[in-house]
């Protein structure tokens, strides 16, 4: 095993990543900064796929408060309402920084101002976009300047394990992997971002780029870290059925397809949506999702067991200039998005939960902060399109400004917990030492249940069966071995530990989503569908102690807005 030793050590480079790793260095060019990967830098992590854009109150008309309102609503009154408010006024910082300072160039209306577009489940058009391909021009630009200022990469370096200080009480470092030599490495570090993104990858439709398989949060469980709203997970209603012989199917089809006036038929070509909600293909992510589960389940499907997006009575000639990236991918597969209708079914794209994190991003554990997708809180039981990407940059620069702080003040090395060191080495070589099997079954098992049972409509008999079912495939996963014995860019083994992340994640979001007895945001229970009382709302908070999981309810402090009131003034309501 190799050591290294670094002043901050950041896991995952995506939105938040790379933006803590540019304000630290900022706030403190001196710092020895690391950034640890599991794929390419710049390349892997959903930020850059993001599609449709960037929630910002930028326009006349619209404000932070109105967005505010928005993304708490939008989150069924579960968000912690400091969070989401440093969400939306850190955003319209954050975009100007994206503009003038780090080189992105977002569409722009004749007059030169930004152009926002219409994203569902939104009061007012506020998405900031380039195309409908933005995360691409995010990440380039972010890359470069990462880049230029010399910042350490550790590429295709996957994080295995946190390591507390021997006392326990605070962070040491990281146990990596080199994914090129199968070497692992102990990154000690004075401070430790995670940001490695979530991703409900353990879905059989799921949209999140293949890297991502909630290593952060199986890591975050196993240091005995608070998660909260783990049970909060979207699914994005258009993910694309092109069939199950391409890794297509599941991939997302943006927002802004239903946002700019898409209709969505069932198998027989009629639309449905207005039966559910008056804002039709307009409603939340959560609605739509529902209410395309419904028509699946009463059979009314596509070739391929979905529903239909169609777009063609917008002009064909506009479908194909306004979302030119969805129509070619839509092309990839053998539809006509701009003339035509695509199948489509609702797949698995965001967690809203996560670590506990506070305004500062630091967590319970002295030295590690987060941002990004692997926290909760900012969103509550459902986010609104263009809050994932604005959550992670606005999230990551506050992690990169509050270490910088952190360390000026704390922290030398801390001697590791040999203890778990050694300990999470053995665990990732389990493989190596059980009889070779496949992989592949267990996966698609996983899918299936995560999909049937703790999928877009739940039940206490079904997530009590999946929850039992996860357990016995963990188990099935332990005494499954790896055929090949390199450690060497031995993808099977990083499958092996993709799984073991993932059924570690899908069994505590399954215990939570059996624990919440009611129905709001993402999580529907067909056995309490009642609308729940807001007033009373509270989140769970998962821990994994001595192998078993813990929960408790905690209230939600309506610290700026209680339930049925509104910061809009009566004008602007
Ligand atoms: C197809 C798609 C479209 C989207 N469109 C939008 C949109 O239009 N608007 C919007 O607001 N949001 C959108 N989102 C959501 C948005 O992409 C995410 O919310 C946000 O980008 C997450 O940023 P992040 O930095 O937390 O994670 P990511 O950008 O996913 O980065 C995670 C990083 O962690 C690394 N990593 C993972 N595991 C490990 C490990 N074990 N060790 C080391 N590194 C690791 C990954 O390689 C990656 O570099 C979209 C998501 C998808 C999948």
């Amino acid at each position: 095993m190799q050591e290294l030793e670094t002043d901050l050590l950041i896991l995952g480079a995506g939105g938040a990543g790379l933006f803590a790793a540019l304000h630290a260095h900022a706030a403190n060019p001196t710092l020895g900064i690391t950034i640890a990967v599991k794929g390419l830098l710049g390349k892997c992590g959903c930020t850059r796929m993001v599609q449709g854009g960037y929630n910002v109150a930028l326009a006349a008309g619209d404000s932070v408060e109105r967005h505010f309102m928005d993304t708490i609503e939008g989150g069924a009154w579960l968000p912690d309402q400091e969070l989401a408010w440093r969400l939306v006024t850190g955003a319209v910082e954050r975009v100007h920084e994206l503009e003038n300072e780090l080189g992105c160039f977002f569409d722009r209306n004749p007059d030169g101002t930004l152009h926002q577009k219409a994203f569902a489940g939104q009061t007012f058009d506020r998405t900031v976009h380039k195309g409908d391909l933005t995360g691409i021009e995010i990440m380039n630009r972010l890359a470069e300047q990462v880049w230029a200022r010399g910042i350490r990469r550790l590429e295709e370096h996957r994080a295995l394990e946190l390591v507390r200080a021997r006392d326990g009480g605070r962070i040491a470092g990281c146990l990596l992997v080199d994914v090129r030599t199968g070497e692992f490495v102990l990154a000690r570090a004075r401070a430790v971002v995670l940001a490695t993104g979530g991703g409900p990858t353990m879905y059989k439709y799921h949209t999140p780029s293949g890297d991502k398989s909630c290593d952060g949060l199986a890591m975050a469980l196993r240091a005995g870290l608070p998660l909260r709203d783990l049970e909060m997970v979207q699914f994005h209603p258009t993910g694309l059925l092109a069939g199950p012989h391409t890794r297509m199917t599941g991939t997302v089809l943006e927002e802004g397809l239903r946002g700019s006036g898409g209709h969505l038929l069932n198998g027989g070509g009629e639309r449905f949506m207005q039966a559910y909600d008056p804002r039709a293909e307009r409603a939340t992510r959560d609605i739509v999702s529902r209410a395309m589960f419904a028509e699946m389940r009463a059979g009314r499907t596509t070739p391929h067991g979905g529903l239909y997006i169609s777009m063609a009575h917008l002009g064909p000639e506009n479908v194909r200039r306004e979302f030119k990236g969805m129509v070619e991918r839509c092309a990839d597969c053998g539809f006509d998005l701009a003339g035509g209708r695509v199948e489509v079914v609702p797949t698995a794209h965001y967690m809203m939960g996560g670590v506990e994190f506070g305004l500062d991003c630091r967590t319970e554990l002295d030295g590690l902060f987060a941002a990004g997708e692997d926290t909760g809180g900012v969103h509550g039981a459902n986010r609104l399109g263009g809050n994932g990407v604005a959550n992670s940059t606005v999230f990551g620069g506050v992690a990169g400004d509050e270490v910088a702080e952190w360390l000026a003040l704390h922290g030398e090395l801390a001697e590791p917990d040999r203890a778990t060191v050694d300990g999470a080495i053995a665990a990732a070589l389990r493989p190596f030492e059980q009889p070779a099997g496949d992989l592949h079954p267990i996966r698609e098992e996983l899918h299936e249940v995560m999909w049937n049972d703790v999928g877009i409509v739940r039940d206490g008999p079904g997530l009590r069966r999946g929850l039992g079912l996860l357990e016995a495939l963990h188990e099935r996963l332990r005494v499954t071995g790896v055929s090949d014995a390199t450690f060497r860019f031995n993808l099977t083994w990083h499958d092996w530990l993709n799984l073991d992340s993932l059924l570690q994640a899908s069994r505590a979001i399954a215990y939570a989503a059996l624990a919440r007895k009611d129905s709001r945001g993402a999580h529907w229970r067909d056995d309490f569908p009642q609308r729940p009382d807001l007033g009373a709302s509270a989140f769970t908070r998962i821990r994994f102690d001595g192998g078993q999981h813990s929960l408790e309810f905690v209230p939600v402090a309506f610290t700026r807005v209680r339930p049925g009131a509104t910061l809009l003034t009566k004008a602007a309501a």
